[in-house]
Parts: C-alpha cells; sequence; structure tokens
C-alpha cells in the first residue's frame, strides 16, 4: 500500500483487492478528549460516549450523502442513563451522556464497567435522517451494552451484513483520554468460506484498538492488519471533529417546535428562557416576549 494519507487525517476507508471486505478506522482520541472536555464526564462514562462517539462517526461516513445524519442511542437502564451521538454525513460528530458522573468499580478484568454503566435491559437505536421526511429507524434489544457488540449485532440483525466492531477508549486515571479509536469490517454478498476465516483469523490476532494506538499505530496499519491477505487498500481517508452545530436560530427553531401556548406559559414564567445546548453547553438567551411577537 503506497498511498499516503494527509497527517491530520484521522479516518480511512479501506477496501480488499477483489472488493468485497470493506473497512473503516478512525482514531477518535480528540473526539473523545473534547466530548470528556465539555461534559465533564467520570472514567467508565468517558469510556462509554467515546465508544458511541467513534461508532456514530464511522456510521456516519457509510452515510451515502453528505448532508444525510444519523443518530445512534443506547437505552440501557443503567445508571449512566441514555447515551446518545450524532454524526453528520462527513463523520463529525456531537453526543452526549444523561448522567456524565457515574463511579463503578472495575470488571474482573480490570476494565472499565462500559455495560455496567450503560445497562444491558434495553435498545440500541440508530435512526437515520436522509433528507427524505421520514427518518429511517432500526431498533435492537442491547447484547452487553459494552457498545462494540452492540454495534455488531446491529449489523448482521438490522441490515444482514456480517460485520466485526471493535471500540476502544484509553482513560488515564487523571480522568484524560490517553488514545481512542475503533474499526469497523463489513463482508459484501457473496464472501467466501476462507474469506470469512481469514478475516476471523486477523481479527481474532489484533490487540485491542487502544493497545494498537498506544502502541503507536496508525488507522492504516490496522487496515493492513485487519485485512492482511486480502491485498488492502486505502479508498478515502477524512479529518472528523467533535462539532456542534447548534446557533440562536436552531434554539429559536426548537423553543418554537413546543407550541405556541407552552412558550406563552414558559414566559409568563420568565420572558428570558436560558437555553443550555446539551451537545456543548453553550448558552443561549431568548427574548420569548420577541419571539412570540414575530410568530
Ligand atoms: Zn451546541
Amino acid at each position: 500500500m503506497s498511498l499516503t494519507i494527509p497527517a491530520q487525517h484521522n479516518m480511512v476507508r479501506g477496501i480488499s483487492a477483489d472488493g468485497g471486505v470493506v473497512f473503516y478506522g478512525v482514531d477518535s482520541t480528540a473526539i473523545a478528549r473534547e466530548a470528556e472536555r465539555l461534559h465533564k464526564t467520570s472514567a467508565v462514562t468517558t469510556a462509554a460516549l467515546g465508544r458511541l462517539l467513534t461508532a456514530a462517526s464511522i456510521m456516519g461516513i457509510m452515510l451515502k450523502s453528505t448532508r444525510d445524519s444519523v443518530t445512534v442511542q443506547l437505552r440501557g437502564g443503567g445508571p449512566a442513563g441514555k447515551v446518545l451521538a450524532v454524526s453528520d454525513g462527513t463523520g463529525n460528530v456531537k453526543g452526549y451522556v444523561e448522567n456524565p458522573v457515574v463511579e463503578l468499580p472495575p470488571r474482573a478484568d480490570g476494565h472499565l464497567d462500559v455495560g455496567g454503566a450503560v445497562g444491558r435491559d434495553g435498545t440500541l437505536d440508530v435512526i437515520r435522517d436522509l433528507g427524505m421526511g421520514q427518518p429511517y429507524v432500526g431498533q435492537i434489544p442491547l447484547v452487553s451494552g459494552e457498545v462494540a457488540e452492540d454495534i455488531t449485532r446491529y449489523f448482521a440483525v438490522s441490515e444482514q451484513i456480517p460485520t466485526v466492531c471493535a471500540l476502544g477508549v484509553l482513560v488515564a486515571p487523571d480522568l484524560s483520554v490517553q488514545c481512542a479509536g475503533g474499526y469497523l469490517v463489513q463482508l459484501l454478498p457473496g464472501a467466501a468460506e476462507a474469506d470469512i476465516d481469514r478475516l476471523e483469523q486477523n481479527i481474532a490476532g489484533m490487540a485491542s484498538v487502544t493497545q494498537l494506538l498506544a502502541s503507536g499505530m496508525t488507522v492504516t496499519g490496522m487496515l493492513e492488519r485487519a485485512l492482511d491477505g486480502f491485498a488492502p487498500e486505502v479508498l478515502d481517508s477524512y479529518r472528523v471533529d467533535y462539532r456542534c452545530d447548534c446557533g440562536e436560530e436552531r434554539v429559536r427553531r426548537m423553543l418554537k417546535s413546543l407550541g405556541k401556548a407552552e412558550v406563552a406559559r414558559l414566559c409568563a414564567e420568565d420572558p428570558i428562557a436560558a437555553v443550555d445546548c446539551q451537545f456543548c453547553h453553550k448558552q443561549y438567551r431568548v427574548d420569548l416576549r420577541e419571539l412570540l411577537e414575530h410568530w
């Protein structure tokens, strides 16, 4: 593989020489760091939200149009509450976790107990807005709340695409994100048994995403390892970030969606509505009297 990707690019899409295997990989360290900075999450919720943002970013790149968007949410009944991530069609993501501070003892293997924080009694929802009015909604019962397994099951059940997904966020004792990333491999229809076996062997032989990143491996390196023997090539690469697209106009639209009677009721309580963006915590102050005047 000779293609060099720009240094600032952190997402790679690759394919096997015969076109039968597709790979998406991302170094989402900067994304997970920004999520932690904005939401002041504890270690286990940093991992849960970071994993979901990583998966959502990949699923955003998978969308057909850059104008589409995808929302992925976990509602597992655990102490973290709902975890939600949204990606636009260029892989830029935003998200939140309902209860950002959850303290749980580590699992027996020493890993953060993401499944315990998210919970396992609930659903993974995927909502694709393809700009055609009615969004496409897919839902599966959660497998483990560990995120990667749930995403894998989603593609297998809801879309009948054999998929391998690995996600990881390494949180340091001081709560900072050391590294984060993930990859997703899909087999296109008609894959040979031998190819499936080979792919399974490759992936079984790989260390965890955070171990690979911490050892200095790039996303392209992950592509080469996962698709070893398939003569993989980079199709394209991207820069993806944590990005909130909120603004005054969006906040006014949100308030208007409550209906005139409700806005009038709020206005009677306090004519200045203080709105906090749940994705980036930017504060907005809207004069409801003015909003009602120009309804
Ligand atoms: Zn915002």
